[in-house]
């Protein structure tokens, strides 16, 4: 993330004073605190909290909880939020914070007293006006709800829009489930027509089935595209005519998994069924799983035309160049993915409005964020003569240091 930020800021001839205040984040907040356990031992547990930046506003990151949670990892993520807000010109700095623990280990009781204690622990970082936490990997709206509410009963009044990403019976925004997925159908429709390909029977694979895959694939096989290849942990399907996305959802939602789906060819075991995804031409590849599945051994057998990341960090450095010799235009994740926080956004305005929006609403305003920040990317590409994802990061840097120009450095 900071390589990145260093080579956006070289490309702009960033004023070297920014781009030493751009590259470090301003607090982290490392805590260690003890949970009872439910066989009566108490456990201490590590976590942590980064601020990378709030020149605009609150800062705004995910919680995430995982073995490997480290104070690095945090920050890098911290980083790529700051600049995914500015891309999308979201009013938010970047956070994010993790605890290290084995959720899958661990029961429901001891998850909400984790949560609890973690949120007490760094209170003195968190609230609507400062850093408004969001769920990440393995966290979900339950967790969120247990740190409103932690938080509500410390401050003795109920405070909604300290976290987003909660249920919409307590301030949740309608739309935000679908909102990554919706997003990618969008940037991926203004990035066919700025090829000048028609949406109608565009050819798309997609990897990985779960919140973003399978919803980008539903959207943009409402708006006509063709799906024509699937993963997920399970394996691959494909089928040349087309799937039936709608369908396919229904079976793994029910079967955890696309394996078993019988509308189309089936190529069991993912490694296999990722390598069949990749080689396969299509129109469009979205890689929608994980990081780092596109990498420099791959990237030459590559059979698309363009690649919109749905997950974060998908494609490798190495492999981004044999891609643009190639030819294949990426649609880079800071922009790609913002769907999600474009609509915690939301989220967090309708909570400090007290005021719900109808899901057209939510689903036009994401529209037209998307709409305007694919253009602007696109715009400083042509202008700078430089690819998609070096102009998401030049244009975000470039925001971030505008910020940071006009408020001065305190004192
Ligand atoms: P998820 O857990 O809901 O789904 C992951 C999917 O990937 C599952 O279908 C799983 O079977 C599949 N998968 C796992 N390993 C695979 C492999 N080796 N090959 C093929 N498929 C595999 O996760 P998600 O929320 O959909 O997130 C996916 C990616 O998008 C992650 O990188 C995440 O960080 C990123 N992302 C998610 C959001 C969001 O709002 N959920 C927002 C921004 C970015």
């Amino acid at each position: 993330m900071v390589g990145r930020i260093d080579h956006a800021a070289e490309k702009l001839n960033l004023d070297p004073s920014i781009h030493k205040t751009l590259r470090t984040p301003r607090r982290s907040l490392i805590v260690t605190f003890p949970v009872k356990m439910d066989n009566g031992e108490v456990e201490v547990f590590t976590g942590y909290r980064v601020q990378y930046n709030y020149v605009k506003g609150p800062s705004k990151g995910g919680i995430r909880y995982h073995p490997d949670v480290t104070l690095e990892e945090v920050t890098a993520l911290a980083g790529l939020m700051a600049l995914k807000c500015a891309v999308v010109d979201v009013p938010f700095g970047g956070a994010k914070g993790g605890v290290a623990c084995d959720p899958r280990s661990m029961s429901m009781g001891e998850l909400e007293r984790m949560t609890r204690r973690y949120t007490y622990m760094i209170l003195p970082l968190v609230g609507p006006e400062q850093d408004i936490p969001a769920p990440d990997v393995n966290t979900d709206s339950q967790t969120m709800s247990w740190i409103m509410d932690t938080y509500s009963m410390l401050r003795g009044y109920t405070v909604q829009g300290v976290v987003t990403g909660k249920p919409v019976e307590l301030g949740g925004s309608k739309g935000r489930l679908t909102s990554t997925g919706r997003g990618i159908a969008y940037v991926t429709q203004d990035m066919l027509r700025a090829s000048g390909m028609e949406v109608n029977d565009t050819t798309v694979c997609v990897q990985g089935f779960g919140n973003v895959g399978m919803n980008v694939a539903k959207f943009l096989h409402e708006d006509g595209c063709k799906i024509v290849g699937i993963t997920d942990i399970t394996g691959g399907l494909f089928n040349p005519s087309g799937i039936d996305v709608p369908s396919l959802a229904l079976h793994a939602e029910k079967k955890r998994g696309i394996r078993g789906f019988s509308g189309g060819e089936f190529v069991s075991g993912h490694v296999e069924a990722n390598r069949r995804l990749l080689i396969m031409k299509t129109d469009v590849l979205i890689p929608a799983a994980l990081e780092n599945q596109i990498t420099e051994s791959n990237a030459s057998d590559v059979n698309a035309r363009l690649i919109v990341e749905g997950a974060n960090g998908p494609i490798t450095r190495r492999a981004d160049s044999i891609l643009g010799r190639k030819g294949i235009q990426v649609v880079p994740d800071i922009l790609a993915n913002s769907g999600g926080v474009i609509v915690s956004y939301f989220e967090w305005v309708q909570d400090i409005q007290a005021y719900l929006w109808s899901e057209q609403e939510v689903n036009a305003r994401l529209k037209n964020l998307m709409n305007d920040a694919f253009v602007q990317v696109q715009d400083f590409a042509n202008e700078h003569e430089v690819n998609l994802r070096e102009a998401a990061y030049m244009l975000a840097v470039n925001k971030m240091a505008e910020v940071t120009k006009l408020r001065g450095i305190f004192p």
